[in-house]
């Protein structure tokens, strides 16, 4: 027996409805009750309207009145990073939703605050190609999407910026949060990535997206072979970014 397309999507709906009774929807970011979505009204508009600055000496986010960040002087391959808001709620709870709870739905929007960023920024607003940070096949089997990847998509579609997918994830790396040190950090991400086969860049000037940024090792450590393999500049963008203070 086979149920027609307009059954199963009143009966999609219907369990829909119903499991907005039990459970009212809340918004991703600050987990207040909401009509219906995913995200408040004030959420959205902290996405479109929030930025980090850029540190004057590394190019790492930073304080918007802190022009120094408290990272400078570690190795780092991105010429500069620009990031919507800090680690911290709504941020890190939209993408905690987006990353373990399957909300692709966010994408829209969190892709669309990563796209404006681009627009208003001098540099980025010239590259040649996006493209994200890569999971390891693992773990992209496991989750079954590259939260990165989605959003580089969506960042591509809004710009007109070209998207590549240029590397692939060698070792499933640990999350780069739970460790706190920063050589376990270093010895954690070191050969973590590759070019694929082939890949060969002429100086073009590329953004790298991911979700977060902790001290940068990841993103630096992915930036490192895109530079290798010929690209001229890699300018990373992220979603959030946990700051150190100087
Ligand atoms: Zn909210
Ligand atoms: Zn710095």
């Amino acid at each position: 027996m086979s149920l027609d397309g307009s059954i199963l999507s009143r009966l999609k709906f219907f369990l829909q409805a119903l499991s907005d009774f039990v459970f009212p929807p809340v918004c991703c970011g600050c987990d207040e009750e909401i009509e219906s979505g995913l995200i408040c009204d004030s959420c959205r508009l902290l996405l479109f309207t929030s930025e980090l600055g850029v540190c004057q000496r590394c190019g790492r986010p930073c304080l918007p009145d802190e022009p120094i960040c408290g990272l400078c002087g570690q190795e780092f391959f991105l010429s500069r990073v620009r990031a919507v808001g800090p680690y911290q709620p709504p941020f890190s709870s939209l993408i905690q939703r987006l990353k373990y709870e399957g909300k692709t739905g966010l994408v829209p929007v969190l892709g669309g605050a990563l796209a404006l960023l681009v627009r208003q920024d001098s540099e980025l607003s010239r590259a040649d190609g996006v493209c994200a940070v890569p999971l390891h096949p693992a773990r992209l089997r496991e989750r079954g999407y590259n939260q990165a990847y989605l959003l580089a998509q969506e960042v591509a579609a809004v710009t007109g910026v070209t998207l590549l997918d240029p590397l692939v994830r060698r070792k499933n790396t640990r999350s780069q949060i739970e460790m706190k040190d920063e050589t376990a950090r270093k010895r954690n991400v070191e050969d973590a990535f590759a070019v694929k086969p082939g890949v060969r860049f002429q100086g073009e000037r590329l953004i790298l997206v991911d979700d977060v940024m902790t001290t940068g090792a990841t993103i630096s450590a992915a930036a490192g072979r895109l530079l290798e393999a010929g690209a001229g500049a890699v300018m990373g963008l992220v979603l959030a970014a946990a700051l150190v203070r100087k």
